[in-house]
């Protein structure tokens, strides 16, 4: 019988038997492989929803994901028992923003993992034929699941269209922002700046190449003699996070807001603070087309996702993993969650 972990409300997560419904016409069942938990999964977990969209039935999180076909599916050029990365979203093609190309920004999107749409913390799942990703031969399971965040990192550093020898902070330390740091360090950037709260993410942006690294903004004023950065990243969870960029960045700097702040809204800031500056502030939101890039990167060993994640768990530990994420454990940057058979290569760890 399938299991599957159900959000039931906020801090409620629970392993049940699970039929998933059948695959629609142009949808196939996918046997789940590796299952990221993310920050935007945290959301529903600690707060029982996300900006408005909130938890009326019990739901499957889950969108960071890979799996085993179980059948061929020649169109694709896909045989069965084939590893694939699948893109959580479909995007309508019809809309105005569809059209435009902004697809990303797709207002009836549906998102695997976000409420009504059951995500992939489950041992099987039904996903739609367009969201399949084909995979080089040596991707890993835990890889291929990386490549959705890794979509985002990719995202942001479209949206940040880095100068050469800028200066840049990276504000939060998690999967997103040291896969920012990662590219980043691949660029041509100036000095590469991380900040985050917890001491073991600090050491992380430096391990995956922040020029420095500190525990608050102390380390951006005295690396820049309280000039700020020319461009600033913001990847965490915290309501401070937008006021904390401000304060990072220089006179004429740009901000690119990446993370999804608790509670859906950000502390007060003193509009002269941003005023003053002259700041140009853009949202990230998701991801365009990224995943030939983020298979190339991984592929070419241009970023090592591996060092993103932390934790590797069978599904019986999804709820250790959402509480440590939760308690902001230390030594844990990701966890990964194997819902069925465990790849013989990965070591789990114990809970
Ligand atoms: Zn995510
Ligand atoms: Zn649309």
């Amino acid at each position: 019988m399938n299991s599957a972990v159900f959000l039931h409300g906020a801090r409620d997560l629970r392993i049940s038997t699970y039929q998933p419904p059948a695959p629609g016409p142009n949808e196939v069942m996918l046997d789940v492989a590796a299952v990221g938990v993310c920050g935007s999964d945290l959301h529903y977990y600690k707060d029982g929803g996300i900006g408005g969209a909130t938890i009326n039935t019990p739901f499957i999180p889950g969108h960071e994901f890979s799996g085993w076909l179980k059948e061929d599916i020649p169109q694709l050029d896909l045989q069965s028992g084939e590893l694939v990365a699948v893109d959580p979203a479909t995007h309508c093609a019809q809309c105005e923003w569809c059209k435009k190309g902004y697809y990303n920004l797709c207002p009836n999107v549906k998102f695997l993992g976000a409420p009504p749409y059951q995500g992939a913390l489950t041992q099987q799942l039904p996903v739609p034929l367009t969201g399949l990703v084909k995979l080089p031969g040596d991707i890993t399971a835990s890889q291929a699941a990386m490549l959705e965040p890794l979509g985002v990192c990719v995202h942001a550093m479209d949206l940040a269209r880095v100068r050469v020898q800028e200066s840049v902070a990276v504000l939060g330390c998690g999967g997103i922002g040291l896969g920012i740091i990662q590219l980043l360090a691949n660029s041509s950037c100036g000095s590469i700046l991380g900040v985050d709260p917890q001491p073991h993410k600090v050491d992380k942006a430096i391990e995956a190449g922040a020029t420095s690294a500190g525990t608050d903004l102390t380390v951006i004023n005295e690396y820049t003699s309280n000039r700020g950065c020319d461009l600033v990243i913001e990847a965490t969870n915290s309501p401070d996070g937008f006021a904390h960029a401000v304060r990072a960045a220089a006179i004429g700097g740009r901000i690119i807001l990446v993370g999804i702040p608790d509670g859906d809204i950000y502390s007060d800031i003193a509009a002269s603070e941003a005023r003053r500056r002259g700041l140009d502030i853009r949202f990230s939101r998701r991801m365009g087309d990224v995943y030939p890039r983020a298979i190339e990167l991984v592929k070419t060993q241009q970023v090592d996702v591996d060092a993103i994640v932390s934790h590797h768990l069978p599904l019986d530990g999804t709820g250790h993993a959402f509480e440590w994420q939760a308690n902001n454990k230390s030594g844990l940057i990701k966890s990964m969650v194997y819902p069925g058979t465990v790849p013989a290569a990965v070591q789990l760890n114990s809970f």
